[in-house]
């Protein structure tokens, strides 16, 4: 792909699909019809209530299911490129339903902030008629139902060991498990239970639901897995309705068979989950409760980026310790962090097309994603002039050339590949700022930048050359003196017949605007902070953010929060989309020019 066509968020070149085992699966179901006979009744319901429904006009469902305990991450922005993705590319949708079955832990700020970044990424999950999310825990009362029908089925049974008790007798590897000794009991007494459970007379934690499967399965996930418990817990949306909460591998699979899900992808984790989603989905659809045929769930690796740490828990740590000034950090894996960081939504699409789904762990490159950025940045940000280490260069001859404390006039173009953005303009004048490290008082070998009688071109300006300079006490520089080689002006006819080898940067003293900068660099020193159990706290990196006074060309002092530029010669800088006001611009590096990241 050419660094000139980003790829779009909504209408993407489906040449530029590379193929995968996912949609591999999805077009032999496509192919075989799999899901062909399919209703779908407007709404998320049991078998009957898809059985009113139409046959579905969505092609394939898949969904995108966070918990709403943290904010997204850079792996939740793979997920959702790749199941909204899918869904967009055969005809399908994709719904956004918030896993909020576990009550303890879960916000409304979590909410509104997933909705946020999922809508920035370029995506919506609204129907006609429908524009909410889904939330699992509308699905309560079915899973109740469902547990019920478990209990009476001989499917599921209520266990009084205590938790200690359950562990052992669950056995490990080589061990199979024993069964509890409540498990034959009859199923009108396990239903008995589960009502007293349900209806409060019994103490957090006295006894669990379990599914009734195989206590001696090679695959421990099979041993009669818990299905629900009994908290005593406030829930965001249902209140202090249920004291019993199901467990995530029962509620998951019900959620998205009343979805009508079709391809339920999720992590590698959950491979060993799949038997019992297989196992529930069997029973549920052989009662009646569920509608035929069931979804299936696929899984994929997680993405593990270097540098970087993906796990709400350990970013939230960063929050509360305030290694970080909040969840948008610009140093934050975070979607919000990303986003202030000067990521847009085509960079992360451009980034979950390019890293592909595999089945195996990996670790993809931070580079990669800075690529990604710099290439749809590229593209689109406007170039301006800005100086980060200012020191002061005296044209010694203006007044001569010029007439004292006038300017001349400089134009340069808005982006060097696209002339109809227009032009910029700016002035040059008698005393410039340039970047420290264009002056050299003993010029290393290979440096065409300024030392005393070398010729530079200033940018868009004039050629000037270099006849002195002048120190302090402490022998730092403290200024740079040059004279401007007449009739040099860029653009101007002959301004060609002197040859220099160097170009800088600059912006006039009298034209200067101020800027805070903040340079940001890398959270964590490890390239895989949190490998292997890994303390990650033990690799920040001290200096991942640096504050400092820029100089920046007039242009800038009206950027826009959120506003991208490329700062030639330096990289892509952002104006912060929280602290930036007009006339006093605050910028976030972005990403450099170059790939320097691990150099
Ligand atoms: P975390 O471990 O950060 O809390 P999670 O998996 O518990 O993440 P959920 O809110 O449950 O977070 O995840 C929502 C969806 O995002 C899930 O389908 C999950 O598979 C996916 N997801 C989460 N992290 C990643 C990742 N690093 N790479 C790819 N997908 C991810
Ligand atoms: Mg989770």
């Amino acid at each position: 792909m050419s660094s000139s066509t980003p790829t779009s968020p909504t209408a993407p070149d489906s040449t530029t699909k590379v193929s995968n085992f996912l949609r591999q699966i999805i077009e032999s179901d496509l192919a075989k019809g799999t899901y062909a006979t399919r209703r779908w009744a407007g709404s998320p319901g049991d078998a009957a209530h898809q059985a009113t429904g139409q046959l579905d006009t969505a092609k394939i469902r898949t969904r995108f299911p966070p918990e709403p305990n943290g904010y997204l991450h850079i792996g939740h922005a793979k997920s959702i490129c790749l199941n909204f993705g899918l869904a967009r590319d055969y005809g399908g949708v994709c719904h956004l339903r918030f896993d909020d079955t576990n009550p303890e832990k879960e916000e409304m700020e979590y909410v509104n902030t997933i909705i946020d970044s999922v809508k920035w990424l370029g995506f919506d999950w609204s129907q006609p008629g429908n524009d909410k999310p889904y939330q699992a825990s509308d699905y309560f009362d079915f899973m109740y139902r469902a547990a019920e029908y478990l209990i009476t089925s001989g499917n599921a049974y209520v266990d009084e060991q205590t938790a200690e008790q359950m562990r052992v007798n669950r056995g490990d590897f080589i061990k199979p498990g024993v069964d509890s000794p409540f498990r034959a009991k009859s199923a009108e007494h396990h239903l008995a239970r589960f009502r007293e459970m349900r209806d409060g007379l019994h103490a957090d934690g006295a006894m669990v639901l379990r599914a009734k499967i195989d206590m001696a399965s090679p695959n421990i996930n099979m041993r009669d897995p818990a299905i629900y418990r009994i908290r005593r817990a406030h829930h965001h949306n249902t209140g202090d309705k249920w004291c019993i909460y199901p467990m995530y591998t029962y509620a998951h699979p019900i959620e998205d068979a009343l979805e009508q899900i079709t391809h339920s992808i999720c992590t590698l984790e959950f491979e060993d989950q799949r038997p019992f989603y297989d196992w529930l989905m069997d029973k549920l659809i052989a009662g009646g409760l569920l509608a035929s045929p069931p979804p299936k769930q696929y899984e994929f690796a997680r993405l593990n980026l270097t540098y970087v740490v993906t796990s709400k828990r350990k970013l939230k740590q960063l929050v509360d310790d305030k290694v970080v000034n909040g969840w948008d950090d610009p140093r934050m894996p975070t979607i919000v962090g990303l986003r202030r960081r000067g990521y847009t939504p085509e960079a992360l699409q451009l980034f979950a097309e390019r890293i592909g789904v595999t089945k195996s762990d990996s670790w993809i490159d931070y580079a990669t994603l800075e690529g990604c950025l710099r290439e749809t940045l590229d593209a689109s940000a406007p170039r301006a002039m800005a100086v980060l280490d200012p020191l002061k260069l005296v044209l010694t001859n203006w007044d001569e050339l010029f007439g004292a404390g006038n300017m001349d006039a400089c134009t340069a173009p808005i982006h060097p590949h696209h002339p109809e953005l227009g032009n910029r303009h700016f002035k040059l004048g008698k005393e410039v700022w340039i970047e420290r490290t264009d002056f050299e008082e003993t010029p290393p070998k290979g440096f065409f930048r300024l030392f005393v009688g070398n010729k530079v071109r200033l940018k868009y300006g004039h050629v000037i050359e270099c006849t002195g300079f002048s120190k302090d006490a402490a022998g730092n520089v403290t200024e740079v003196q040059a004279t401007v080689v007449p009739d040099t002006k860029s653009g101007t006819p002959g301004s060609a017949s002197v040859k220099v080898k160097g170009v800088i940067t600059w912006v006039a003293a009298a034209d200067a605007q101020t800027a805070e900068v903040r340079l940001y660099d890398r959270l964590f020193t490890a390239e895989h902070p949190d490998a292997g159990g890994k303390d990650h706290m033990a690799s920040l990196n001290p200096n991942s953010l640096k504050i400092i006074q820029a100089i920046v060309e007039p242009t800038l002092a009206t950027a826009k929060p959120d506003a991208k530029y490329q700062f030639e010669r330096h990289g892509y800088f952002v104006a912060d989309r929280v602290d930036s006001v007009e006339g006093k611009p605050v910028f976030n590096l972005a990403v450099g020019l170059k790939d320097s990241f691990g150099k």
